[in-house]
């Protein structure tokens, strides 16, 4: 515990990093690059390598490999820059790149790639180098970093160019122009023109070479920067010299010296322009002021310390002098050139010993970077593999989901039709039962008509044929008894016509059975009124129970037909001396009138028959008088267009109680 504390104020003593709550942007770690390369010339590798290695440990322990791949690169472009260890710079990469590969963590990656680039370009192995400048590229593509992008484009055109590929490189270089001409930024602008002259004049396109100087002139002249002004006419005039045209040359060459003149420190930059103009008065034969130039360059040259300068400048020398006739002079320079050469040429050997064991070292290793990359790809691999099976599981679900809701409201259609459909057929079978009725209507109107009609008029003809054929041998009584009967048949008959009419009538639909105000007490004593007579004539009494008036709402003519059609039955089936009472009892939400007789009754299956049409039924009376069994249909009829219900309580040879309601 005290242990991974004091490794943590450890940390947090040497690297800031921790201190970043959010994690890495690409423009935090572009900062981060920027920020450590400035601070690698000013400082002391040792005192560097020793707090980064503390850092490193720190953040091994508490089991931080973000810090530790950010510290990792950070060691590494320390001895990349510094050591020139570059088989330790190696390691920490590869460390680097594992953690960032598994973390997937693109800003990090990115600068594990230019730290390999970095690495690779020390040893001169420019292919390798530029594969992980590429890799950097494309993942640069997703972000919008300029500057990042821009170094991408330097370090890629300089690659390039070196591994041959000419137009990738201008490519390069015209993307950083692009984008400094568009954002104005004319120091990069300038500098970007001058790398791309250098590339023409190597290829020999001199013209081409030459209009990016002058455009890198310009813009140096006028950022007032005298020492790239000073270079650039320099690289001017060398281009007109080699074109022949000297006089241009010189011109170029003066305008450098007026520049570098007022400058101080410009050592290297006048010794290479007083190195040009000796060239040019090479050309022109005139060896005695190239000397002169020679002179005033060399020592310059020596301060500078730059060897490959040193180096031109006694081989020019060794030639004025030779020209000049001073073969001493001209050898001892000629072997001071030759001494300064073998130092570089073993310099270089050395330097490409070095290389050739670190690149040994480093193609050792190169196999754990392709593991990696290895390992990358097949979990990139895995992942599409598990994005397409999410893909297809999406779909899935989503067809599934079609095809359910499909399934369901085909359902709910058939539900809806089947429920169309049982509609229909009940109003078939509704209109099927009303056309059966209607059957049986129009059946019973004939047979009533045929036979009904036809008994009663024929005992009148016979009735009236007896009157007329025997009236001399008739009595008076037998006339008187003829004559009664005669009436009787003909008031049968009128109330048989009076129901048929009424029957054919609602039938028709043409009594409109509009409700009204009445009295039904009333109405049971006019109708006991009109039937007391009949009543008379077999010795019974009807008696009305009612004494108040009691005021209902129905159709006065239907409801009056209903009581009387009841009390002319109750007469007609009650033997002599019976008694019929009539009375309306007041229920809660209707009124039901009963007519009750102590007649001959009915058995039960006649009950149940004697409303319905499609069952005739009908006997006689107690004094033989005939029926038609349409009274009780038509009675049933009025009373359920009343609203009202009709039914009957019947006792073989007790009496019937036949009762119908009227609503409130
Ligand atoms: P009709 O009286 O012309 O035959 P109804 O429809 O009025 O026709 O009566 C049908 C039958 O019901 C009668 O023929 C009779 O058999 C029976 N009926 C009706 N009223 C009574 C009653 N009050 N008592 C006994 N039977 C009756």
């Amino acid at each position: 515990m005290l242990k991974k504390a004091i490794h943590l104020l450890l940390y947090l003593q040497f690297s800031t990093l921790i201190l970043q709550a959010q994690p890495p942007t690409m423009s935090s770690e572009w900062e981060w690059f920027n920020t450590f390369e400035d601070s690698l010339s000013s400082r002391n590798a040792e005192e560097l390598l020793e707090n980064k290695q503390e850092a490193l440990q720190a953040a091994i322990d508490i089991e931080r490999p973000d810090v530790e791949s950010k510290i990792s690169k950070e060691l590494a472009f320390i001895h990349i820059s510094k050591t020139n260890d570059l088989e330790k710079a190696m390691s920490y990469l590869i460390r680097s790149l594992e953690i960032d590969e598994k973390s997937g963590n693109e800003a990090g990656l990115i600068f594990t790639y230019i730290g390999f680039y970095q690495l690779f370009e020390k040893i001169e192995d420019y292919y390798y180098g530029k594969e992980f400048l590429e890799k950097a590229s494309t993942i640069l593509r997703n972000y919008d970093l300029p500057p990042l992008r821009v170094y991408l484009n330097k370090e890629l055109g300089q690659t390039y160019w070196l591994t041959g590929e000419l137009g990738k490189s201008i490519e390069q270089y015209q993307n950083i122009l692009t984008y400094a001409t568009a954002e104005r930024i004319p120091k990069l602008e300038a500098e970007t023109h001058t790398d791309l002259a250098e590339i023409y004049k190597n290829e020999n396109e001199l013209e081409r070479a030459l209009n990016h100087y002058e455009n890198a002139l310009k813009i140096f002249r006028r950022i007032e920067s005298p020492l790239l002004t000073a270079e650039c006419l320099n690289a001017i005039g060398n281009i007109y010299l080699i074109r022949s045209n000297s006089e241009r040359a010189y011109e170029n060459y003066l305008a450098a010296l007026e520049v570098l003149r007022q400058l101080n420190g410009a050592e290297a930059q006048l010794a290479t322009l007083y190195n040009s103009v000796a060239q040019y008065y090479f050309k022109e034969g005139n060896a005695e002021r190239a000397l002169a130039n020679l002179r005033l360059a060399n020592p310059l040259a020596q301060k500078s310390q730059k060897q490959e300068l040193i180096q031109d400048t006694y081989g020019l020398l060794s030639k004025a002098y030779k020209e000049l006739g001073d073969y001493q002079k001209a050898l001892e320079y000629s072997e001071l050139f030759k001494a300064l050469e073998d130092f570089l040429q073993k310099e270089k050997v050395d330097r490409s010993i070095l290389k050739m064991q670190s690149r040994h070292t480093i193609n050792q290793k190169q196999s754990l970077i392709d593991q990696l990359e290895l390992n990358r790809i097949q979990k990139d691999f895995e992942l599409e593999k598990e994005k397409r099976f999410k893909d297809f599981l999406i779909i899935m679900v989503t067809l599934i989901a079609i095809i359910l809701i499909l399934i369901f409201t085909l359902f709910i259609l058939q539900k809806k039709n089947n429920k169309k459909l049982k509609v229909a057929n009940l109003r078939v079978n509704a209109q099927n039962d009303e056309l059966e009725d209607l059957n049986a209507t129009k059946d019973k109107f004939f047979s009533i008509i045929s036979h009904d009609l036809k008994g009663p008029l024929n005992s009148l003809t016979s009735f009236s044929g007896l009157l007329m054929n025997h009236t001399s041998s008739l009595s008076t009584e037998e006339i008187q008894m003829l004559a009664k009967d005669l009436d009787k048949s003909l008031k049968n008959l009128f109330a048989l016509l009076e129901n048929l009419l009424q029957w054919s009538r609602s039938q028709t639909g043409n009594i409109e059975f509009t409700a009204e105000e009445f009295d039904l007490t009333e109405m049971l004593n006019e109708n006991k009124r009109l039937l007391d007579k009949q009543a008379e004539n077999k010795n019974i009494q009807i008696e009305v129970k009612n004494t108040k008036s009691i005021t209902v709402q129905a159709h006065p003519n239907s409801i009056t037909t209903v009581i009387r059609n009841l009390l002319s039955n109750a007469i007609k089936f009650t033997d002599e001396g019976g008694q019929i009472k009539m009375g309306v009892v007041n229920e809660k939400h209707e009124y039901v009138v009963k007519i009750a007789d102590n007649g001959v009754g009915m058995p039960k299956d006649v009950a149940n028959k004697i409303f319905r049409i499609d069952t005739k039924h009908s006997t006689q009376g107690t004094a033989k008088e005939k029926g038609t069994g349409l009274g009780l249909i038509l009675c049933k009829e009025f009373v359920e267009k009343n609203g009202g219900k009709i039914w009957v309580k019947s006792e073989e040879g007790k009496g019937t109680i036949f009762s119908f309601s009227i609503p409130k």
